[in-house]
Formats: structure tokens, C-alpha cells, sequence
């Protein structure tokens, strides 16, 4: 057998407790799958005296996850900390510069810093893993980097960010308001105490610019994507969406259009047929579209202490199973050098059908106007519907939801910005992009 391979875990929170813990309980069944031992020698946490349910009294400590990275007596730098600056960024540096093995669940700190880290884990000849930095315990890195070698990715899209997707569910299926849903995710524990990153967006845009890379083959751009939040989706959108076929999802998509490549996240309308329409709570799914495999979906937890744990275990067994000399896998699915130039496909020119919801004054010609400002900018629709006012919202006004056909973002919004104008719209007018999937 080979030498035992020596891990170090810098951050022992949620994900790396759960990560002790499991590699100390299934110590021998991944001696006989790699043909080595895996143990766990040295560890990182900023409080050493925390009650973490987990023995690391047997266990090298460090205060300092860097130092753990310059001095342990370890292979592989498993960093679980978080964060896209220090310490974990100078740890990983620290770690691949020294020719230890690294594996992260980083998201913020790769969307930041991953082509570099890829380059320099290449330079050095050792592994950068981050399985669980997208879509948690879904093996979608492994998917694009490994398994769909040679096909040409089409679009890559999901439901990355389990809080938007827990807080959507519960508006459809209790009929509660966005705030009563946020705050019951928060009393559960599935969003922080300041949950902007997720509701925002911004938690599924780290993770999209990491799966786009590995798509497409060009470089990280994870400040170059259109992001829309779910905190305008209200519980009136999410009904009439429903009336119309429909569920509300917050998707991450990546596709390639002829002017570059669209990475958007944004509320989407998606067919209510469809798999990824029955994705409910926070579970994760995520799509990948290539010429030669066609459409593969995978739905899985993509949180959670031991979920995220089993992709970080994976990637360690990886790294367990290589061989001094033998040929590494690119972290990034290819070269970091070789990776091409992100060129962004323009917004105004995103291509498909639109779900429009507008409130307006209960008037003559009305309806005439929206119909007119439609056809000027050459925009076909699907249906045309008024909605039953809510009692308490008056019968002085109208709730008319259109949805187009196939049409450009620039002639929505300019239909929109000239309605907008007419003087009849109570309120902000609602638009939410509608997404196919390919089989649909
Ligand atoms: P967490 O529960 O907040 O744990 C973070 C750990 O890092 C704690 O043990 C903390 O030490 C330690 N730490 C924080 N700052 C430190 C510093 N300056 N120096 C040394 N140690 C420090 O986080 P988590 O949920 O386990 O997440 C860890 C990573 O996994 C993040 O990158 C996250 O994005 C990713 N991830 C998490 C999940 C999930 O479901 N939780 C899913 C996918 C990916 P103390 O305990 O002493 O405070």
C-alpha cells in the first residue's frame, strides 16, 4: 500500500466538522477505494476551544491557517474557511507554492481567483480540486471538467442558490409573501442573518462564472454577468405564473449566442413540465446542454454539512488515487493558459420569450396601446390576459399579463420604456424572462 496521504483542514465550521468527522468514520472503506490511508494530521479554526462534536485533541492545531499551509506535516491543504480574500487566498497560495495538493469549496474565492490558483497548481504540478464549490454535493465540476470531454457545451443553467429556490417553493405552495418566506428561512437556518448575497444573486453568479469557465473554456468573469435578485418577485407573479404554465426560479444560465456568451441570473419563468420546475425547497439542479451527449440534468443537495463534505471527500479520494508522475487533470478543464477571453454577449440582444406584468388605470384604450406599443417593436404574443383584481387592491385598476413570443431584450424593454410613458401604469411593470430547456 501507498504511504498514507496526510490532510490538513483549515476551517472546521459546518463543512469542515463534517468533513473530520466522516473521514475518521469511513477511514477503512477509503483505504480499500484508493489503496491508501487517508488522515487527517493537522487543523485550522480561529477557536481552538469551540465544541465542534468532533475529538481533535489527536490532531495538529494551528491558529493560523497560513502557517498550517507553510508548516504542517500534510499533502493536501484542504481549505473550508470561506471568503475570496485573506486568509484563505494567501493560504492556498501558500499551500500550492509549497507543492501540496489543495481542495476548496471556495466559490468567492475561485469566481475571484481561480484562473491564477489553476495556473499555479499546474506550474507546480499538484491538484486543485472544488467540486463542492458549485451546487454542493452535485458532481457537476467533475460532469464539464472530466466526463463531457469533446462535446461543445451549448448552455449550462440551474438552480444553484438553495435559499432563493426554498424561499420561491414556499411562495407558491403556502401563498406567502417574499418577506414572510425569507424570515421562515432564516428561523431554519438555510439563510444568513444578512441574506443579500443569496437573494440577490450574487452567491449563484460566483458559482455560474466558475461553471462557464469549465463550459466554455474562457476565462473567469465572474464581474461580467447581467444579475437580477428575487426580491421583486412578488406572490401575484408567482399565481399568475402558475395559472399560465409556469414556475418562478432563480437560474444562473451561461450560454453561447452569436455575440459572445450570455451569463445571466435572473427570475425565470420555466415550463411547469418540465424536471427543473419540480426542483422545490433547496435542492440544487443543474443543466448542461452539448452537442454530442444532448441534455443531462442533475438534481441533488447542493448544501448541507455532510453533502458538502461528500464532494470535498471525493476530491480528496482523487488526489488519493493519483500517482507521482501520472498526468493531472486541468483544474479548469483545460490549461489556464490556454483558456480563451471572455466576450460578453450583449443583454439587449438575449433572445426568448418574456412574461409581462403591467397594472394600470381602468380606461378606455388601454389595452389598445399595449397592443400597439407591442406590434411597433415587432413583438408577437403568446397571450394576452387581464387578471381578477385582489379585493383590496380596488376596481379602479387592472392587472394584464402578456407573454410574448421569441423576442430581443432590447425591443421588450423599449415597449416597456414607451408604455411606461403613456401615463396609465400604476407601479413598476413586472418583466421575467422566460426559459426553455432544450427538450421542452
Ligand atoms: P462556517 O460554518 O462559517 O465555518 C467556517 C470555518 O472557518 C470555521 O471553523 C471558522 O473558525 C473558520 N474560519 C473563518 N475565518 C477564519 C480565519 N480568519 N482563520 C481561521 N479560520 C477561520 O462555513 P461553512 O458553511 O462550513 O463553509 C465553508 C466553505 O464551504 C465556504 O467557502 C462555503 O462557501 C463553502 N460551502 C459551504 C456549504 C454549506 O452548506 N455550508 C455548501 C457549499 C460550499 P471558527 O469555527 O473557530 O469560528
Amino acid at each position: 500500500m501507498a504511504d498514507a496521504l496526510k490532510i490538513g483542514i483549515a476551517g472546521l465550521g459546518t463543512v469542515g466538522a463534517s468533513l473530520f468527522r466522516i473521514l475518521g468514520e469511513r477511514h477503512n472503506m477509503l483505504a480499500v477505494a484508493c489503496g491508501r490511508d487517508i488522515r487527517v494530521t493537522a487543523v485550522s479554526a480561529r477557536n481552538r476551544s469551540a465544541d465542534r462534536g468532533v475529538d481533535i485533541t489527536a490532531t495538529a492545531w494551528f491558529d493560523n491557517a497560513v502557517t498550517m499551509a507553510a508548516e504542517a506535516d500534510i499533502d493536501v491543504f484542504v481549505e473550508l474557511m470561506g471568503g475570496a480574500g485573506d486568509p484563505a487566498y494567501t493560504a492556498v497560495k501558500t499551500a500550492l507554492n509549497r507543492g501540496l495538493h489543495v481542495v476548496t469549496a471556495n466559490k468567492a474565492l475561485l469566481a475571484k481567483h481561480g484562473v491564477e490558483l489553476a495556473a499555479l497548481a499546474e506550474e507546480k504540478g499538484v491538484i486543485l480540486n472544488f467540486e463542492a464549490a458549485v451546487a454542493g454535493g452535485i458532481p457537476v465540476i467533475k460532469a464539464l471538467r472530466e466526463s463531457l470531454t469533446g462535446n461543445t457545451v451549448s448552455r449550462v443553467y440551474g438552480i444553484m442558490n438553495g435559499t432563493c429556490n426554498y424561499i420561491l417553493t414556499r411562495m407558491e405552495k403556502e401563498g406567502l409573501s417574499f418577506e414572510a418566506c425569507l424570515k421562515e428561512a432564516q428561523r431554519l437556518g438555510y439563510a444568513e442573518a444578512d441574506p443579500a448575497f443569496d437573494i440577490e444573486g450574487n452567491d449563484t453568479a460566483h458559482k455560474l462564472s466558475i461553471l462557464t469557465t469549465l463550459a466554455f473554456g474562457t476565462k473567469i468573469a465572474a464581474d461580467d454577468i447581467y444579475l437580477e435578485g428575487i426580491t421583486n418577485i412578488s406572490l401575484e407573479d408567482i399565481l399568475a405564473a402558475r395559472d399560465l404554465g409556469y414556475r418562478i426560479k432563480l437560474l444562473g444560465v451561461a450560454q453561447k449566442t452569436a455575440s459572445g456568451i450570455e451569463q445571466r441570473v435572473h427570475p425565470t419563468m420555466v415550463p411547469q413540465d418540465s424536471v427543473i420546475a419540480q426542483v422545490d425547497g433547496v435542492t440544487n439542479a443543474v443543466a448542461i446542454e452539448s452537442d454530442v451527449l444532448g441534455e443531462l440534468l442533475m438534481v441533488g443537495p447542493g448544501a448541507g454539512g455532510n453533502a458538502t463534505a461528500s464532494a470535498v471527500m471525493g476530491d480528496i479520494a482523487d488526489i488519493a488515487k493519483s500517482r507521482p508522475g501520472s498526468q493531472l487533470v486541468p483544474s479548469l478543464g483545460r490549461p489556464a493558459t490556454m483558456l480563451d477571453a471572455y466576450i460578453r454577449g450583449e443583454m439587449q440582444s438575449h433572445e426568448g420569450g418574456y412574461f409581462i406584468r403591467l397594472t394600470v388605470e381602468d380606461r378606455a384604450g388601454v389595452f389598445a396601446s399595449i397592443a400597439t406599443r407591442m406590434a411597433e417593436n415587432a413583438i408577437s404574443l403568446e397571450s394576452i390576459v387581464q387578471r381578477p383584481q385582489a379585493a383590496t387592491q380596488g376596481d379602479d385598476r387592472k392587472t394584464i399579463i402578456l407573454v410574448t413570443h421569441a423576442t430581443t431584450e432590447s425591443s421588450v424593454r423599449k415597449a416597456v420604456d414607451t408604455i411606461e410613458t403613456e401615463g396609465y401604469l400604476i407601479g413598476k411593470p413586472q418583466v421575467i424572462r422566460i426559459e426553455r430547456p432544450k427538450a421542452a
